[in-house]
């Protein structure tokens, strides 16, 4: 019986090329990764769940096959405005103001909350999760970048990007697949900034009104970055141009990503991604999701049950299997209903872990039929992963295993209808398959890793009150003693990360 597993070589859907393209890496066995963060300004909801998710196992599932992955994934706490064309009032401005509070109090409370649903869903913190406000100096820079070479405008202290004179030069709208030519007849009215020269044109710089609270100073005004600006100096930073993979929801192909490479172009002349891979959107009972429709779910009330949509809480787990049950690519729909299966499916593939954890194999009177079964199931899971991410059909080969490890215990501790080999391989890959690659952890660890972090939490906050009253050997003990115990602290400006070694 063959029991090595050749693992294909990894295919994805690159939205650049419109086809499903071999992953080549620029520099193997180094990955780049960058995933468009969330913009701070409220709750997470299902559709980041999502994208978190989809990239998690992407990222998972490549560190599996032994490369060195660095995931960047930004924090946006300025610059997006209500409108994406460059009106309206800044995000998280607007909720500052509604609330009373400073804006960075928004932007620090709901990236925490962010960060913990993301623990919740077992989503590996990123490598490095910058903040848009942390890199205005950089931001400024490629806005002169862009100016000097000549694809930019100033107006009364804003700064535009010069869609005509660029789209003279280069290709424009080769992510989108859109044409100037059909944004001209938009009406003076619709372009929203009378500034503009053409309505295709974007902000790089915009000059803040009086009243505007998050501003910085620069050469042409005081005021803020414009939203496509940051993740183009971000990634460039932390990845370099070009680098591998740039993720994020279909939303944002246009203007968002489109944006980021005219940016890239019109600065360094080269394009900033070789892969570029959009997960697709999600609709609540068959419906998208919209706060008028009144199906707007966030994450943190699927957990806790608090919806009118939903008959009771949902234990995380049953969230993200139910994300990797459907192909990346595809529209996903969240019901009351397919959460409830999720969950029994859930539980399904966790107790059958436990099961064939408790088996011992010792053969002596071998099922080659399911022996040779169980091989190809597993040599099934990798295939579909390296087909485009296909989690969908990979999962389904684990509820086959699972159903087959149902029937093996049947036998009591000591199963003789399987080799030694056939299930100590059963057990390496069902195991690795379910927890690493995919992040279905049992109950016991899932508690482990939120708790752990809440704790985590908990000590950075009182090591911080320790710092600010100077009493620096409770702060180092804390430090020095998480070290021991792989648990990494590292002062930023931005407040104290943390990293398990
Ligand atoms: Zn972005």
């Amino acid at each position: 019986m063959k029991t090595k597993i050749e693992i294909p070589a990894v295919k994805l859907y690159n939205t650049r090329t419109r086809k499903k393209e071999e992953f080549i890496p620029i520099n193997p066995p180094y990955v780049g990764i960058y995933v468009c963060g969330p913009t701070v300004y409220s709750d997470p909801h299902l559709g980041h769940a999502r994208a978190a998710v989809v990239f998690d196992v992407l990222r998972r599932y490549l560190n599996h096959l032994g490369y060195k992955v660095r995931f960047v994934s930004n924090i946006t706490d300025v610059g997006h405005l209500e409108g994406d064309s460059d009106e309206g009032e800044d995000k998280i401005q607007k909720r500052a103001r509604l609330e009373q509070l400073e804006p960075m109090e928004i932007a620090q409370h709901y990236t925490r909350v962010y960060n913990m649903s993301m623990a919740k869903l077992n989503v590996i913190p990123p490598n490095i999760q910058p903040h848009a406000t942390c890199h205005i100096p950089e931001q400024i820079e490629l806005v002169e970048k862009i100016l000097e070479r000549g694809f930019a405008y100033v107006v009364n202290g804003s700064v535009y990007f010069d869609v005509p004179k660029y789209a003279k030069k280069y290709q424009y709208g080769v992510l989108s697949g859109r044409r100037l030519e059909e944004l001209e007849n938009v009406s003076r009215e619709l372009r929203g900034v009378e500034e503009k020269r053409h309505p295709a044109d974007f902000a790089l710089w915009k000059k803040a009104p009086p009243t505007h609270i998050m501003k910085w100073k620069s050469p042409w005004s005081v005021g803020f970055p414009g939203w496509h600006l940051e993740c183009t100096v971000m990634n460039a930073k932390y990845l370099g141009i070009p680098f591998d993979i740039h993720g994020g929801g279909m939303d944002l192909i246009f203007p968002h990503h489109e944006c980021e490479i005219m940016q890239s172009v019109a600065a360094w002349d080269t394009e900033p991604v070789k892969y570029w891979v959009h997960n697709n959107l999600i609709t609540i009972d068959g419906q998208k999701m919209s706060k008028s429709l009144g199906n707007f779910i966030t994450i943190e009330q699927v957990f806790t049950g608090s919806h009118d949509r939903l008959s009771k809480a949902y234990h995380p787990m049953a969230v993200r299997l139910l994300i990797l049950q459907t192909h990346y690519r595809s529209v996903i729909d969240f019901s009351d209903s397919g959460l409830a299966g999720a969950e029994r499916a859930y539980k399904r593939l966790v107790q059958a872990l436990k099961k064939l954890n408790n088996l011992e194999f010792v053969g002596g009177n071998e099922d080659t039929s399911m022996q040779a079964q169980i091989v190809e199931y597993i040599r099934k899971f990798y295939e579909f992963m390296s087909d485009d991410l296909n989690t969908a059909r990979a999962v389904a080969q684990l509820f086959e295993l699972a159903g087959i490890i149902n029937k093996l215990s049947g036998e009591g501790k000591f199963v003789k209808t399987i080799s030694k080999e056939v299930g100590d391989m059963l057990k390496n890959h069902y195991s690795k398959a379910l927890t690493d690659i995919l992040g279905i952890v049992p109950e016991e660890e899932h508690v482990d890793s939120t708790r752990l972090y809440g704790v985590l939490q908990i000590l950075i906050s009182i090591r911080q009150e320790a710092r600010a009253r100077k009493d620096f050997e409770l702060a180092d003990r804390i430090r020095d003693q998480l070290k021991e115990l792989g648990i990494i602290l590292r002062d930023t400006p931005q407040g104290t990360e943390w990293e398990i070694e």
